[in-house]
């Protein structure tokens, strides 16, 4: 049984309690945070800048721990899938996409998922748990490592396997991570928090003053329609109020993520309704045609099609861009982690 203090993932105050108790300075923590996600280092005694007997110390008493990449899938668009197993044997996937511009990374927040939406093979395999701040930060320092491009990700998206909304505490603990000047030092800007669309819990989101950017799954301009693809949420009208709030204590604009699939939400009549629900919203529409999964009946809609539905949005003054899906080939695509590789497409 461990009963070591994991360093990694700990949020500063707590670091540094934990420094105080061991009869130190507070400052200690940002020291080793430095070294922790500066430097990706594991090893106390490596730690130049601490005492010996300190080093010593936090040998006894505490442990820098990674989690243990298994697999490792690159993509013909050049976006790779990183597979990564957890202490207690859970897999969890995250996604980097790299373009000209920026290096984005896509990570998880849950092992499986508890919602159940009916496009997404995550909500297919068996909810385990939620993920600490260590599992959900670590993947940003191995992808980052594994790539060669540790400290130069330039933005977060957090809309890999799981809702992050019903892990918030470890979700803001890795957020505060990246935000830090002894951490990440990103820009609350190039992080987006992705969820399904649970009220009080994006209120709550706008309350932590963290003032990252909201993308709300929408996927269905009706209750009748949501509840057919996504059960387990609330209704749209709730949504969009949360959504507004969200809007008016950040100052951020945020995304409806509008995944199109043929017969069920891509007619000229949902594109209406779409519009009426969020005119007024600070928000714009991304549209996401959607990514086969084995078992499920669903199709992406045909190019015109799409394209129809985001004329009239334009038509109507509301921002729509479509976009393309990576990954596909490695099943890292959205809406397709958790799936295993020889399932049947
Ligand atoms: S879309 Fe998001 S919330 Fe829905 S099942 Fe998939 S991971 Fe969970």
């Amino acid at each position: 049984m461990e009963t070591k203090v994991n360093l990694k993932g700990l949020p500063q105050q707590e670091l540094e309690k934990f420094f105080v108790s061991l009869g130190e300075k507070p400052f200690r923590a940002r020291q080793v945070m430095k070294w922790i996600y500066g430097k990706n280092e594991t090893d106390f005694n490596r730690m130049t800048d601490l005492s010996v007997p300190l080093r010593s110390k936090l040998s006894e008493v505490a442990v820098i721990k990674s989690i243990k990449l298994v697999e490792r899938l690159k993509s013909k668009d050049d976006s790779e899938k990183f597979v990564f197993e957890l202490e207690d044997g859970e897999r969890i996937e995250s996604v980097f996409i790299p373009t000209k511009e920026r290096q984005t990374l896509c990570i998880s927040t849950q092992a499986g998922c508890p919602m159940g939406c009916l496009f997404c093979a995550t909500g297919k395999i068996e909810y385990k748990r939620n993920l600490t701040a260590f599992e959900i930060i670590d993947q940003l320092i191995q992808v980052g490592v594994f790539t060669g491009m540790h400290g130069y990700i330039s933005n977060v998206v957090f809309m890999g396997m799981g809702e992050p909304l019903l892990n918030l505490p470890a979700v803001v603990d890795a957020i505060r991570i990246m935000l830090s000047d002894f951490g990440f030092k990103m820009g609350a800007r190039k992080i987006t928090v992705s969820t399904c669309g649970l009220p009080e819990k994006i209120r709550e989101l706008a309350d932590t003053g963290l003032r990252v950017k909201l993308a709300i799954s929408l996927n269905a301009p009706t209750d009748a329609i949501r509840k057919r693809l996504m059960p387990a949420t609330a209704k749209v009208e709730d949504i969009i109020s949360a959504a507004k709030y969200y809007a008016e204590k950040t100052g951020r604009w945020g995304t409806f993520e509008y995944v199109l699939i043929s017969g069920v939400n891509d007619k000229i009549e949902h594109a209406k309704k779409l519009k009426e629900l969020i005119e007024g919203v600070p928000a714009k529409v991304n549209l996401i045609p959607y990514n086969p999964i084995p078992g499920v009946q669903f199709k992406p809609p045909d190019t015109k099609t799409i394209l129809r539905f985001q004329a009239y949005l334009f038509e109507n003054h509301i921002t729509a861009i479509i976009r393309e899906s990576r990954g596909q080939d490695i099943l890292g695509a959205c809406g397709q982690l958790g799936q295993k590789r020889n399932s049947p497409l």
